[in-house]
């Protein structure tokens, strides 16, 4: 599904480089969470994987099912089935949450070679969706998280990656900010979706999320690279000790 090989990566017009030789592996039906300390890289690295602008590779390779990721431009990126849910969602006045579903998931479908869901149809899907994440149906019809409250746009977010179907779903601190109703509804949201084919990046601060989502492989990434992988019981160890234990591995 994704092949990360020795990535370094910077951003904006800094010269340094914040990912620095990063690498990691992942198969189809595989999650994988990554933790670290602040300001480590976890969101740049999903910034860069999701072609955002401004956040550029400078050395490595991204294997995306088989492609050269870097070379796929964002929209590419997400009809070849890409999703990141980001730690802070963007709000966009002015367009309802509902439209933008349809266009991105037209876009999907038409790729896909699928007709597009006539209105009626649409609307019925994206209300079940709505219901899914335990958000009322009226959130369709405001500004994409125009006004959404944390927890609101997080849903938001579980909804869209829903809707899209993706085949690698990146959730950037999905968990923080959210209390324990909203967050069982975001780890039903991803357990529901887990299946052989679909691969997830769960980014998190928190161990609590890992005891809804299980996952199959934790990472520690720090100073720009992954330093420490093992299975979810590293993610407990990381509870009990912190991070100063792994120093060593990072200098
Ligand atoms: P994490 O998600 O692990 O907390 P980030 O990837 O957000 O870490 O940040 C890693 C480093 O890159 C930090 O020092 C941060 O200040 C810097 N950085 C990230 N995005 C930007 C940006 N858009 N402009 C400048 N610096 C950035
Ligand atoms: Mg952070
Ligand atoms: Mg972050």
């Amino acid at each position: 599904m994704l092949h990360i090989k020795d990535l370094y990566a910077k951003v904006g017009d800094k010269d340094e480089d914040i990912l620095k030789g990063l690498s990691i592996d992942i198969k189809p039906g595989e999650v994988h969470a990554i933790m670290g300390p602040n300001g480590s890289g976890k969101s740049t690295l999903g910034n860069v994987l999701s072609g955002r602008p401004g956040y550029e590779a400078t050395g490595g390779t991204i294997t995306f099912k088989g492609q050269n990721l870097l070379e796929l431009d964002t929209e590419e990126r997400a009809r070849e089935g890409l999703f990141l849910a980001f730690q802070y969602p963007v709000e966009i006045p002015g367009v309802s949450n509902m439209e933008f579903l349809k266009v991105s998931l037209d876009a999907k479908r038409k790729h896909a070679g699928l007709p597009e869901l006539s209105s009626v149809e649409f609307m019925k899907l994206a209300r079940e969706t709505s219901k899914r994440v335990d958000l009322d149906a009226s959130f369709l019809k405001r500004g994409v998280n125009e006004g959404f409250s944390g927890g609101e746009k997080k849903r938001n977010e579980i909804m869209q990656m829903m809707l899209l179907e993706p085949s690698l779903c990146i959730l950037d601190e999905t968990d923080s900010g959210l209390d324990i109703d909203a967050l069982q509804v975001v780890a039903d949201g991803v357990n529901s979706m887990r299946d052989s084919e679909r691969s997830f990046i769960v980014v998190t601060h928190y161990q609590r999320l890992l005891d809804y989502i299980v996952p199959d492989y934790v990472h520690v990434l720090a100073g720009g690279r992954i330093v420490k992988s093992g299975d979810k019981s590293l993610a407990l160890e990381l509870e009990a000790k912190g991070y100063g234990w792994l120093e060593n591995e990072v200098a």
